[in-house]
């Protein structure tokens, strides 16, 4: 960026956060309101997967892929399919080593992005009501609490129902004919058991095969979330004359729509601490595109909201934070960024959204059981990994993306692992110095320490799985070839 822009993204999600950080990484100021008063202002909602090849790579470029570690549950990765009998379809558990799809609580994620912003950042309380281009391609702020802002760059990361979306596209979202009614567990080793043991140490999932499904996934500290959910008319509460406030009504009227079903599952329904919340599932259309506009774009549900099926939004929400960062630290203005930003998140996220919608229809359709229909979270695991390397092949600056390169030194040929972070990276594990990317471009200062110490300087032009450069000393210039992938 040439010059400094005003950044201001609306909506502390994940998306916006991470997007905050990574900005702040690359030593761009930035300004994130929400309507919420704190980060603990409301419950976060359950666990979420972050996956290799998208939620984590964000994390690392957020810096923050070891911090998500000590906090999250390789162990919630596992998964137990039932049919509404009990009778188990299916299980996984994950092997010792597998964080393809490492689980955190929402609320620990969303306090761990907010952690690592600079003081001051994110503006709580503050709940966007208008958002007014100006002539000059920059946008006018009015939040609901008088307060007044202008920004070059307004990042619209406030979820389903955006407020800043109406300035890009009509589309609004659409109720997709599943409601999930939220319910919660506590201490369930002790007071829940037979809840405990249905979870186990991750998700358990229970169709009918005609609409209804009950879910249960294990959050730290003892609690599990709760999901009974039914294909539905959106009204279907005024429609029985439900007053969800009233939990026996709701206990009595679910166990009549889940007549049937085994009384193992039932503690689902009958055993749950505090009311049930209702959540209908609304999704955008998808794929969904929209003309650049000057200085304004989204990122997160606020572009995409999809299907919860396949647990890919908070991972896109992420994924696009790092990307619309990274593109703004790169590019020479912001409407330069936004284009580069948009033509990757459309068609991904279109993609992603259409599968998430049909996958979730296929759950939910009045079906004979087919086996195929059965997930492999192994498999999947498999290719979120694949899908990792494949995403740092093409972004070869991202952070984490490692280079050999060999140095043609007067003593023969030696070899060295160039690892990029978000705005820096080591040389043989030492802090390499001044490093710029523009582009394909690559420039950076490091110390090495055999043959003998000497400072180099690097410049070196990355075309594709290969880079070739120039490594200059006080008293000398010796050509380097990279190739990607660490030294072994
Ligand atoms: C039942 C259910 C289960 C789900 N399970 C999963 C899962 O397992 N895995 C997964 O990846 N995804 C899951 N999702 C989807 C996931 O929750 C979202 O994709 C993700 O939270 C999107 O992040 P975001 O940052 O874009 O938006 P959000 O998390 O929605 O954050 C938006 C923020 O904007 C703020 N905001 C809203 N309006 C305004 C305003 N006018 N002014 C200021 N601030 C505003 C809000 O307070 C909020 O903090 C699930 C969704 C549902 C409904």
């Amino acid at each position: 960026m040439t010059t400094t822009p005003r950044i201001a993204i609306v909506g502390a999600g994940p998306g916006g956060l991470l997007c905050a950080r990574v900005l702040q990484r690359h030593g761009l100021e930035v300004a994130v309101y929400d309507t919420d008063s704190g980060v603990h202002a409301r419950d976060a909602g359950g666990t979420l997967d972050l996956k290799a090849d998208s939620g984590q790579i964000a994390l690392e470029d957020a810096g923050l892929l070891a911090q998500f570690r000590t906090l999250a549950r390789p162990e919630g990765q596992a998964k137990t399919s039932l049919d509404q009998h009990g009778t188990v379809l299916s299980a996984f558990v994950p092997e010792e080593q597998d964080e393809a799809a490492n689980e955190i609580d929402r609320g620990q994620l969303r306090a761990l992005l907010a952690e690592h912003l600079t003081a001051g950042t994110v503006r709580w309380g503050h709940k966007l009501h208008t958002a007014t281009p100006l002539p000059d391609g920059t946008h006018r702020l009015e939040f609901t609490n008088g307060t007044v802002s202008e920004a070059d760059l307004l990042i619209g990361a406030d979820g389903a129902w955006s407020r800043v979306r109406p300035l890009l596209t009509d589309a609004t979202p659409h109720y997709s004919g599943i409601s999930f009614l939220d319910a919660r567990f506590d201490d369930v080793d002790l007071r829940h058991p037979r809840v405990a043991k249905l979870v186990g140490t991750g998700h358990m999932f229970a169709t009918d095969n005609a609409g209804r499904a009950l879910i249960g996934q294990r959050n730290s500290n003892g609690h599990v979330r709760g999901y009974v959910a039914m294909r539905t008319d959106l009204d279907w509460c005024d429609q029985a004359g439900l007053d969800l406030e009233d939990r026996t009504a709701t206990q009595r009227f679910l166990r009549t729509e889940f007549a049937g079903w085994s009384d193992d599952l039932m503690p689902f329904i009958t055993d749950g601490d505090g009311g049930f919340v209702n959540r209908p599932i609304h999704v955008l259309p998808a794929p969904l595109e929209w003309e650049h506009r000057p200085g304004v774009t989204l990122l997160g549900d606020a572009a995409h909201v999809m299907s919860p099926w396949g647990g890919f939004g908070v991972n896109l929400a992420m994924l696009d934070g790092a990307e619309l960062a990274r593109a703004v630290a790169e590019e020479p203005t912001v409407d330069d960024a936004i284009v580069r930003y948009e033509t990757v998140m459309l068609p991904r996220a279109g993609e992603y959204a259409v599968g998430a919608n049909q996958a979730m229809e296929r759950f939910f359709a009045t079906k004979d059981f087919d086996p195929a229909d059965i997930p492999d979270p192994a498999a999947e695991h498999r290719q979120s990994i694949v899908a990792a390397t494949e995403y740092r092949r093409l972004n070869p600056l991202a952070a984490g993306s490692a280079w050999t390169l060999r140095f043609r030194t007067p003593g023969g040929e030696k070899r060295s692992t160039l690892v990029f972070d978000t705005t820096t990276g080591t040389l043989d594990g030492i802090p390499v110095e001044n490093l710029l990317r523009t582009g394909d471009d690559l420039k950076f200062t490091a110390r090495i320490t055999t043959p003998f110490k000497l400072k180099i300087t690097c410049t070196a032009a990355i075309d594709g799985d290969t880079m070739t450069g120039t490594a200059k000393a006080a008293m000398m210039a010796i050509a380097f070839t990279g190739t990607r992938g660490a030294a072994s």
